[in-house]
C-alpha cells in the first residue's frame, strides 16, 4: 500500500500549515521528488517566470491560502517554492491521455444515513504513487473541515466540511484559452470549503470567477440532500442537476452535459473507458433499492469487466489508492487507504 497520512491541525492559516509541513516532513520531501507525471507538473525554468502572476492574483482573493502554503514551507524546512510548485499545479494546455483516467465521484441525496459522497482516488503505478492524507483543519476563521489530499498540496477539491458539504472531483480536460490572471480552481474550491454551508452557496461561489485548472466533473452535496455536478472545463463553469427522478449524481473523466461533450480534449479511447465506468454504475444505481452507506461501499468496490470502480494496477490502466466516503448528515467522513474492496475505512470527523 502507498503512504497515507492523518493529520490534524488548527489556527491560524499560518499555524495549521506549519503544523502540516512538520507533520509531514518527509512526504512532502518524497512527493517533490516523483517525476512530472505524478510530481510536480511543470519544469522550475517555466514555472519561475510566471509565479508572480499567480502569487499575485491569489493574493487579491486568497491571501490565507498563501499564509497557509509559507506555513507549510517553514513546518517541512523546505524553499516555498517547492511548496508552490506544488500547489499551484499548472498543466500543459493539452491533456490527452491515450487510454484512460480515473476517479469516479457519486452521491446519494436521500436515503436511511441521510445524503452519501462517494469517491474512488485512482492514480497509475501504485509503486510510484504520491503520498496522500486525509488533513482535518479546525481554522481560527471559517468551516473546520477534512481534505483529502496529496502530502505538501493543500488543496485538492475532496472533502467534507463540518457544516456537510461536501465534494469530489475526477479530472477531465479543458480545451478553452486560460490565463495565468484566472483563480486556480482547485484552492477556489479550498476556500469554498472553509466558507459555504450548502450546495446553492458553493455553486454561487465557484462561479464567482474564472478558473484555471486541468477542467474538472466535480459532484456537490449538501446535508439537506441538495446535489449536483459541477462541469468545469477552466474557466467555463456549468451545472448539471440530478437526472429527473433520481436520488443520485455521479461524475466521472468525461462531462456528461451535451454542449461540453467535446469540451475536454480526450482521446475517443480515454473518453469511452470513463463513459463505460458511468454507464456500469447507472445500471447498479437503477437497481439499488435502497442508497445507504452501505451501498456506496458496495459500489466504490465494484470490479468491471475493463473498467471497474476499484480499480487495480495488474488488470487496469489505473489504480484505485484511496476511497472516500461523506456522510454530511451525521457530520462524519471515512477513508480507506487502499482498494476499498478489501481495506477497511476509517472515520474522521471535521
Ligand atoms: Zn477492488
Amino acid at each position: 500500500m502507498s503512504t497515507f497520512r492523518i493529520i490534524e491541525c488548527s489556527g491560524t492559516p499560518r499555524e495549521c500549515g506549519r503544523q502540516t509541513g512538520e507533520q509531514l516532513r518527509a512526504e512532502i520531501r518524497e512527493h517533490l521528488e516523483l517525476g512530472p507525471e505524478v510530481g510536480p507538473h511543470i519544469p522550475d525554468d517555466q514555472w519561475r517566470p510566471r509565479r508572480a502572476t499567480y502569487v499575485a492574483r491569489m493574493k487579491e482573493a486568497f491571501a490565507e491560502y498563501l499564509e497557509e502554503l509559507e506555513g507549510v514551507a517553514e513546518g517541512a524546512d523546505l524553499p516555498l517554492n517547492d511548496i508552490h510548485r506544488i500547489n499551484m499545479m499548472m498543466w500543459p494546455d493539452t491533456l490527452r491521455l491515450p487510454d484512460g483516467d480515473g476517479c469516479t465521484n457519486i452521491a446519494f441525496t436521500a436515503g436511511p444515513d441521510g445524503p452519501v459522497w462517494g469517491k474512488n482516488n485512482d492514480g497509475f503505478d501504485p509503486a510510484n504513487a504520491r503520498p496522500a492524507c486525509a488533513r482535518i483543519v479546525r481554522p481560527n476563521k471559517g468551516i473546520p473541515s477534512v481534505t483529502f489530499t496529496f502530502c505538501g498540496t493543500i488543496a485538492m477539491s475532496d472533502g467534507m466540511n463540518a457544516e456537510g458539504l461536501a465534494l469530489g472531483h475526477s479530472s477531465v480536460g479543458s480545451k478553452f484559452q486560460q490565463s495565468d490572471h484566472h483563480m486556480p480552481i482547485r484552492p477556489w474550491s479550498y476556500k469554498g470549503l472553509q466558507t459555504c454551508r450548502t450546495t446553492a452557496e458553493f455553486v454561487a461561489h465557484m462561479a464567482s470567477k474564472p478558473t484555471r485548472g486541468k477542467g474538472y466533473s466535480m459532484v456537490v452535496l449538501d446535508k439537506h440532500g441538495s446535489a449536483c455536478s459541477l462541469e468545469a472545463p477552466c474557466p467555463l463553469l456549468q451545472v448539471r442537476a440530478p437526472e429527473p427522478g433520481a436520488a443520485w449524481i455521479l461524475c466521472v473523466n468525461a462531462y456528461l452535459l451535451p454542449p461540453l461533450k467535446e469540451a475536454d480534449q480526450r482521446t475517443v479511447e480515454c473518453k469511452n473507458d470513463a463513459l463505460a465506468r458511468a454507464e456500469l454504475l447507472k445500471r447498479e444505481l437503477a437497481n439499488s433499492e435502497s442508497l445507504s452507506e452501505a451501498r456506496m461501499r458496495e459500489l466504490l468496490s465494484l470490479h468491471g469487466e475493463k473498467t471497474g470502480v476499484c480499480r487495480h494496477w495488474d488488470r487496469e490502466i489505473m489504480n484505485t489508492d484511496y476511497s472516500m466516503i461523506g456522510l454530511p448528515a451525521q457530520g462524519k467522513a471515512l477513508v480507506a487507504p487502499g482498494h476499498p474492496c478489501h481495506t477497511e475505512y476509517r472515520e474522521l470527523t471535521p
